[in-house]
């Protein structure tokens, strides 16, 4: 295993594996450090092909094609958590890789990653593992009311979701996962969903966005705003909860906690993604590091930007068809499309933030 070294200086290289819009923004932000980037990606058509120096096209699992990956790389990390463990491993073996092994794994996979947030002493919706219609129903009967049942690993925007109200509902939808290993999850009656966006150094250097309140439709994430609706108090237990997790992963990069903000107030853990997040776009223009720089700074073994946010900011995300409207949209904030050329539905094209100077 490859361990930090040296911090990777102007003129390396960071190896980004994925090239979608979260490989094209760390991309931008690395060129803007005067660090270059090698993307790695499984089809020639990556949006962030169009904005890095380097690039490799390969499968994922491709261990000789990840071995040169390595070679032409001072660091490596990751757009996306769902690389085979053992391509992980291959890859550590060769260069410093971050978020480590450790932390993809247990956050991949919802049952090990509830299991460790539980640990931790924070909440969740109350959880049960899966492998059987049998096991669906009895998980069901533990519950109070309606659960949520979810592949335990690859869901992604409500994929691999189905909510049940029963345990025949249970059962049905565990049966048309088609033997994928899932959780019932307690169907958690919300106030609203937040999240917090943070980075963790190398040396434990810790930093955290304010976290955004977000509203999803289709499951999509439609709109982040800051500041969110939580109070003074909640807002420190949100990156209190972050600093509780980056620590016990040991965790290097930008990572983001999404949130159930529960009636009560109380905050419950919904999921943890090893990455930089499409709720954190709004720190490219509202705070003075955003995140994709700050994944890029932690990555590289830098210290740390300055977090602080200087504006209050709207995030809308551009779904599909709607890119259409890229003249009228560019009228009215900061624009970011993707490159992509196909607006098929429900695919993230692009977003749009709006800025106020910060209320308070
Ligand atoms: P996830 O893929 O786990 O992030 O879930 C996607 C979205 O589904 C969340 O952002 C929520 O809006 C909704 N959701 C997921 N799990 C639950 C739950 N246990 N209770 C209520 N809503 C949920």
């Amino acid at each position: 295993m490859k361990t930090h070294g040296k911090p990777v200086p102007p003129g390396g290289t960071i190896g980004i594996v994925g090239g979608g819009q979260l490989g094209r923004m760390l991309a931008l932000a690395a060129a803007r450090l005067g660090l270059k980037t090698c993307i790695y990606n499984d089809t020639t058509d990556a949006p962030a092909f169009q904005v890095t120096p380097h690039s490799l096209v390969g499968p994922y699992d491709d261990l000789n094609m990840l071995a040169t990956f390595a070679e032409v790389c001072d660091a490596v990390t990751f757009e996306f958590e769902n690389l085979p463990a053992h391509a992980i491993a291959h890859l550590a073996e060769r260069v410093w890789v971050a978020p480590g092994a450790h932390a993809l794994a247990i956050t991949q996979d919802r049952l090990s990653e509830k299991t460790f947030v539980e640990k931790l002493g924070l909440k969740t919706a109350p959880f049960f593992e899966v492998s059987s219609a049998v096991q669906a129903r009895e998980a069901f009967g533990k519950l109070q009311g309606c659960g949520v049942l979810k592949t335990r690993r690859f869901g992604y925007d409500g994929k691999g979701q189905a909510k049940v109200a029963s345990a025949e509902e249970a059962a049905k939808a565990y049966e048309s996962f088609k033997g994928a290993p899932a959780i019932l999850e307690g169907f958690v009656d919300f106030s609203y969903e937040a999240s917090v966006v943070a980075a963790r150094g190398a040396g434990g250097a810790f930093a955290a966005y304010d976290p955004p309140e977000n509203e999803h439709e289709n499951h999509i994430l439609r709109r982040s705003t800051v500041p969110s609706r939580l109070t003074p108090a909640q807002t420190d237990e949100a990156k209190r909860i972050a600093k509780a997790i980056g620590d016990a992963l040991d965790y290097v990069g930008v990572f983001a906690v999404e949130l159930f903000v529960g009636k009560g107030g109380e905050l419950l853990v919904n999921e943890i993604a090893p990455r930089v997040h499409n709720t954190g776009h709004w720190t490219i223009e509202a705070c003075q590091c955003s995140q994709f720089e700050q994944h890029i700074r932690a990555v590289a073994g830098w210290p740390l930007g300055d977090p602080a946010r200087h504006a209050d900011a709207v995030m809308e995300n551009i779904i599909g068809a709607e890119a259409h409207a890229w003249e009228a949209l560019a009228r009215t904030g900061a624009l970011h499309l993707y490159g992509k050329t196909e607006a098929r539905p429900g695919r993230k094209m692009g977003h749009v933030t709006r800025l106020k100077p910060r209320n308070h």
